[in-house]
């Protein structure tokens, strides 16, 4: 049997997805172009509960939803979810989500601390 360690970053990363595929309250994803160095024709994501535009994504994961609602996010078919965590100490998901024939991004809420 093998163990494998995981660093503290890996575990937080682990856990929202974990925590994500359980579930999470679904709000839609906020953008500003109102930042200082906001580039041409880009909006800045901002974090869900408070705006705060000083937000970080770590590596994203692609989910099989299989046509069946198993990724559990709402969307029927297959879930891509970008783990964020702002500066505000808000943590969050951006998700891309294929639900019969459209696909949806939205954000699932973490931690409102
Ligand atoms: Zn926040």
């Amino acid at each position: 049997m093998s163990t494998t360690t995981r660093t503290p970053l890996e575990e937080q990363t682990a856990s929202l997805k974990e925590r994500a595929l359980a579930g999470g309250r679904i709000n839609q994803l906020p953008f500003t172009t109102d930042t200082e160095d906001c580039l041409e024709n880009h909006l800045a994501i901002t974090c869900p509960l408070c705006a705060h535009n000083y937000v970080h994504f770590e590596h994203p994961t692609y989910y099989n939803g299989d046509d069946d609602y198993k990724t559990q996010s709402g969307v029927r078919g297959d879930l891509i979810l970008i783990p964020f965590w702002g500066e505000c100490g808000h943590v969050f998901n951006v998700c891309v989500g294929y639900h019969k024939g459209n696909s949806y991004i939205f954000t699932q809420v973490l931690s409102t601390d």
